[in-house]
């Protein structure tokens, strides 16, 4: 008997309303047919609009005389491609907390807050879960390792903010393989109370390495951390000898991460983030979110080649939410500008952040129309360079509208005269992102599925039955966001503002 995809997950808007999903009889079907997934491989790629990666399709055809990866996997008859709806529980918006706990625990929560109620009421997350089974678990990120993504698949806790304490809740979980930036919540000299959390992991027998070079010798439980916050973007590791040796590609520590974990029994979960598309889109960066997104397609190439060979692994490939809004438009006569207009980027050596962490925050208009020559070949127009400059200052020509004030946004807006691309804005939007599955059970991700859903699908996979408890949003918002300890965010807190919620 076929399974039904409607048995399984649940159908968009009954979890946002407070409905449970049964369970019970298509877990039963699932055993009968012994089609339990050994493993499962969850692969995010943070805050991707479908349009970069239609640019990025179109700029490896431009650059490389090849499609994209994803692209040509859409393609493959043993994938199932759908949507995800993915909002969280008060807002159509979601942050990447609330969608990854939405992963996490099954349920929507409110924005900044990972697998919590705003009440204090914690859910069971996902690790807790296959961890009692003896399933294996791993997290692998270009962001800080405690960053919003990874932290919903396995902590509960009132803010994504609390990275130092998400940090020491990884080393009480055990968790196998852990692979990303973010020294500033492992270092004793870095973290605001002083712990020491890297002995802590080695006495936890740990294998604690912060270069490839060690990565790859690792055997073992593994914490890989390779920058002190999120990993460089990778348009500027590829650009720099010394980046490039030290700090390892996506693709790599997947594949360190896989080899650690295959010769597990009783199987594993594995989270891959590609996390800095989501940052390109809020600096309304297009080659970082353009470079960033063919760094996480180089890794589902490794992770797709393992489960065509296993046959046991289900993998799971999607987006949290899309950011920027970013769009390459139609210009000139016959809209024959706009190729050249993506080809532009080709061209492009640097992030936002390189250039202006040369120049300064608040530089003059020759500096920037230097900078954006030096690094990204584009010569702006005197009055394009003076535009930036007077946004550095706080006074955007662009600023009547609420969503392009910014340095960053300014400087996208004067950029998409050349590239033909325009942001919506620097934060993220709620269309649907799309899913593309393989493996066991992967059928039941065709169609439009809530984000929660996934939950239920992975529980499955694995034949385990958990529900986490509900609140609806009228109760949540009795509690507003949630309180968060003043102590506990100065301790654990070591960010800067606009580090926060990203
Ligand atoms: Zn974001």
């Amino acid at each position: 008997m076929k399974l039904s995809r409607r048995e399984v997950i649940g159908k968009g808007g009954l979890a946002a309303a407070g409905l449970s999903i049964g369970l019970t009889s298509p877990l039963k079907a699932l055993s009968r047919r012994g089609e339990r997934a050994k493993n499962v491989i969850f692969c995010v790629v943070d805050g991707m609009p479908l349009q970069v990666m239609a640019m990025v399709d179109h700029f490896q055809q431009i650059r490389d005389g090849k499609r994209s990866y994803w692209s040509t996997l859409l393609d493959e008859p043993f994938v199932t491609n759908g949507l995800q709806d993915t909002r969280s529980l008060n807002s159509i918006v979601t942050d990447s907390s609330a969608a990854s706990s939405a992963w996490g625990s099954g349920r929507r929560i409110w924005n900044g807050q990972l697998n919590m109620y705003p009440d204090g009421t914690e859910l069971k997350t996902l690790f807790q879960l296959v961890q009692e089974k003896g399933i294996r678990t791993g997290l692998v990120t270009t962001t800080r390792m405690t960053h919003a993504t990874p932290a919903g698949f396995a902590v509960s806790c009132e803010s994504r903010n609390l990275e130092g304490l998400i940090a020491e809740r990884y080393l009480s979980m055990n968790i196998d393989v852990l692979l990303g930036g973010g020294d500033r919540f492992f270092s004793t000299d870095r973290r605001q109370d002083k712990k020491d959390l890297y002995s802590e992991y080695l006495r936890a027998g740990y294998a604690v390495v912060k270069s490839k070079a060690e990565m790859n010798a690792a055997r073992g439980k593994l914490l890989g951390i390779f920058d002190d916050t999120h990993l460089p973007y990778s348009i500027d590791r590829i650009n720099s000898a010394e980046l490039n040796s030290k700090v390892p590609t996506l693709a790599e520590m997947t594949s360190k991460a896989l080899s650690l974990l295959k010769g597990s029994s009783n199987g594993f979960l594995l989270q891959v983030e590609g996390g800095r598309v989501d940052h390109g889109g809020h600096s309304t960066d297009l080659a970082a979110m353009i470079y960033d997104q063919i760094e996480f397609e180089d890794a589902l190439r490794v992770v797709v080649d393992f489960a065509l060979e296993d046959e046991e692994t289900l993998v799971i490939i999607t987006a949290d939410h899309a950011c920027g809004g970013p769009s390459l438009n139609g210009a000139g006569s016959n809209y024959d500008d706009s190729t050249a207009g993506l080809e532009s980027v080709v061209r492009m050596k640097a992030s936002y952040d390189v250039i202006f962490a040369e120049i300064g925050r608040t530089p003059n208009a020759n500096q920037v129309k230097d900078a954006i020559k030096k690094h990204l070949d584009i010569d702006l127009k005197n009055e394009e360079a003076e535009a930036v400059a007077r946004a550095a200052e706080n006074d955007s020509p662009f600023k009547l509208g609420s969503f392009a004030t910014g340095l960053y946004t300014t400087l996208a807006m004067v950029l998409g005269n050349y590239t033909k691309v325009v942001f919506t804005s620097g934060n993220h939007t709620n269309e649907h992102v799309l899913v593309t599955s393989l493996g066991p059970h992967s059928e039941l991700c065709a169609g439009l599925t809530e984000n929660s859903s996934f939950f239920d699908l992975m529980l499955a996979s694995f034949e385990i039955e958990h529900k986490n408890p509900v609140m609806s949003y009228e109760d949540a918002k009795k509690h507003r966001g949630g309180r968060i300890d003043d102590e506990a965010m100065r301790l654990y807190c070591n960010l800067d503002p606009i580090d926060l919620a990203h």
